[in-house]
C-alpha cells in the first residue's frame, strides 16, 4: 500500500497535472456519484490535497472528490487520449484539455462539499501528518506519551492513522530501526532517548522518503551502495525487506516477524527487546 510520501508525491503530480484547469469531461464509475459528472464539468480544478493515505481533489464550484487507493488504487496521468493501463477498472477520471487524471481500482470514492472535508470520519480521526513541516519532533514525544498511546505497543501504534498520519508499513520497519526500538516496546517502556530518538525519526524518515523518492536509508550509504553495484530494492531501506541481509551497522542478520498483522523488520542487535 502507498504511504504518505507515495501518496504525497501522487497528489503533487496531479497537482501540476491538472490543478488550475478546467474540466472538459469527468467520469465516476459507481452509479451513485454519476448525478455529480455533469455537475463538475465546465469546472475549474482548484487543488489536489493528501490527507494521510487519502486525497481530495477540489473544484470550483465547491465540491471535492474523496478517494483512498486502499490497497490497490493507482493514479495515472498522461495526455489526452494517451496509452491507458489495461486489466484495471477506471473509477474516476478527470478530463482537462492538457492532462487526464485517471484512477483505477480504488473502491472509496465519495463526493463532498468543502466544508465536509475536515469532518469525513477518515480525515477527522487523522493524527498529525508527519509529512506536516510545522510538526516538532516534541509535540511527537509528547503524544506518543500521552494517556491514549502510551501503553500501545509500537507496532500496532505506528500503523494507527490516528496517532500519526502517514505512515505504513515499510516507514514502521524504518522509524523504530533508526530509533532503536523493539516493535513490541511500548512508549511507556522506553528510555527519555528512545522516545526522543523515535519522535525524530518519525518526521525526518516520512520527509526524505517524500524528498528523494522513497529511501530511508541514509542518503550518503545509499548512494555508495548504489554506485558499487547495488540493486534499489537493496539500498533503499534500512531493515524493510531485507531479511537475512546484514544490518548496515552491526552487521547482525536483520529478521522477519509479523506483529500487528503485517510483516516487520527489525535488526536483533540494534533493536534488543
Ligand atoms: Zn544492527
Amino acid at each position: 500500500m502507498p504511504e504518505g510520501p507515495e501518496i504525497r508525491r501522487a497528489a503533487d503530480n496531479l497537482n501540476r497535472a491538472i490543478a488550475g484547469n478546467i474540466v472538459c469531461d469527468l467520469f465516476f464509475a459507481f452509479d451513485h456519484l454519476k448525478p455529480y459528472e455533469a455537475e463538475l464539468v465546465g469546472c475549474t480544478v482548484t487543488a489536489v490535497t493528501p490527507y494521510g493515505k487519502a486525497i481530495v481533489t477540489s473544484f470550483d464550484n465547491g465540491l471535492g472528490v474523496y478517494s483512498h487507493n486502499q490497497l490497490y488504487g493507482k493514479w495515472v496521468v498522461c495526455k489526452p487520449n494517451g496509452a491507458l493501463p489495461t486489466g484495471r477498472q477506471l473509477r474516476f477520471a478527470v478530463h482537462t484539455p492538457r492532462r487526464w487524471a485517471l484512477l483505477y481500482s480504488a473502491s472509496e470514492i465519495e463526493v463532498l462539499t468543502a466544508e465536509a472535508v475536515p469532518t469525513h470520519p477518515y480525515i477527522v480521526k487523522l493524527g498529525p501528518d508527519t509529512l506536516d513541516a510545522t510538526v516538532t519532533p516534541d509535540q511527537v514525544a509528547a503524544r506518543a506519551l500521552s494517556q491514549p498511546f502510551h501503553r500501545r505497543q509500537f507496532a500496532t501504534l505506528l500503523l494507527d492513522q490516528g496517532f500519526l498520519g502517514g505512515i505504513g508499513n515499510y516507514l514502521r520497519s524504518e522509524i523504530l530501526y533508526v530509533a532503536g526500538i523493539h516493535p513490541a516496546q511500548r512508549p511507556v517502556d522506553c528510555t527519555a532517548d528512545q522516545i526522543a530518538a523515535f519522535a525524530e525519526a518519525a518526521l525526518a524518515l516520512p520527509q526524505q522518503s517524500y524528498r528523494h523518492g522513497g529511501i530511508t536509508n541514509d542518503l550518503a550509504l545509499a548512494a555508495h551502495l548504489k554506485a558499487t553495484g547495488y540493486r534499489r530494492r537493496e539500498y533503499r531501506h534500512w531493515v524493510f525487506s531485507r531479511a537475512g541481509q546484514p544490518c548496515h551497522r552491526c552487521g547482525a542478520a536483520i529478521a522477519k516477524i509479523v506483529i500487528g498483522g503485517r510483516r516487520c523488520y527489525i535488526c536483533p542487535g540494534c533493536q534488543p527487546r
